[in-house]
């Protein structure tokens, strides 16, 4: 996970207009989810695809050749009055949202809509914040968070057994890697393809090393590496979070390699 930036207050022309102004109120009336993905709208998944460079909120996956989803932040099975709201939709994987599904635990008071008794249509657009403050949620919501808060959470094993694993001293960050199970199969073959990619460039230099005994071109090709792996970090790249790992922890990698 890593941070997003997204405008809340340039709510997309759809989530606004009157069909879902409609379907907000039979929710409403209904007291649950009963529209029709009358949130997946053309200008709501494009605003969110720029918004996250198309990759997934919770594992960071590109998703140019897979499944898009829009997802409900606070699941809309529970806050059916919150399925149209533009703070409340991220934009994830078709495996997160799944593994996530309606898990959404909270150390506050849950909030009703009957709390916002005095609140039109629009004002559930923005609600987040407030929310957020009086229901405590443990899931990490990557556009609440600034990525000092990441950077200090977030843990990937490089080295041992559990090589690619991501794991957290944080409550609410092992909440999340747990409720989107981000150590699946999958994304840990996806974290182990990146370090061993590197670590076989570095395995090469040091044969080659090993036969010129020539430790200044040894460090001068390894601070080399160290500056191309920080040049790969930019925003529409996967797997920001673990390349941020690699290059804070580059001396210790380097010397568990044999
Ligand atoms: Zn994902």
């Amino acid at each position: 996970m890593i941070a997003i930036t997204k405008n809340i207050e340039n709510i997309p022309a759809s989530l606004i207009d009157k069909a879902r102004e409609k379907a907000f109120l039979e929710n409403k009336k209904a007291k649950k989810y009963v529209s029709n993905l009358a949130y997946k709208t053309k200008d709501v998944q494009s605003k969110l695809i720029e918004i996250y460079h198309n990759k997934c909120a919770y594992c960071e996956k590109n998703l140019d050749d897979t499944d898009k989803n829009i997802e409900h932040y606070r699941p809309k099975s529970i806050y059916y009055w919150l399925s149209f709201s533009w703070d409340n939709l991220l934009f994830c994987c078709a495996q997160c949202n799944r593994k996530k599904s309606n898990k959404f635990a909270i150390k506050g008071v849950k909030q009703e809509i009957d709390d916002f008794e005095l609140l039109k249509f629009i004002d559930f657009q923005t609600i987040s914040k407030e929310l957020d403050e009086k229901e405590q949620p443990l899931l990490v919501n990557p556009e609440r968070e600034n990525q000092v808060f990441f950077d200090d959470t977030i843990l990937f094993q490089l080295i041992g057994e559990k090589t690619g694993y991501v794991t957290s001293l944080n409550e609410r960050v092992q909440y999340t890697i747990d409720s989107c199970d981000l150590n699946r199969k999958e994304l840990v073959q996806k974290r182990l393809l990146i370090l061993n990619d590197l670590k076989n460039i570095i395995n090469r230099q040091k044969i080659m090393f090993d036969k010129k005994k020539d430790i200044s071109e040894l460090i001068s090709f390894l601070s080399l590496l160290k500056q191309i792996e920080i040049e790969k970090i930019n925003q529409n790249r996967e797997f920001i979070a673990l390349r941020k790992t690699i290059i804070a922890n580059f001396v210790k990698l380097v010397k568990n390699i044999e």
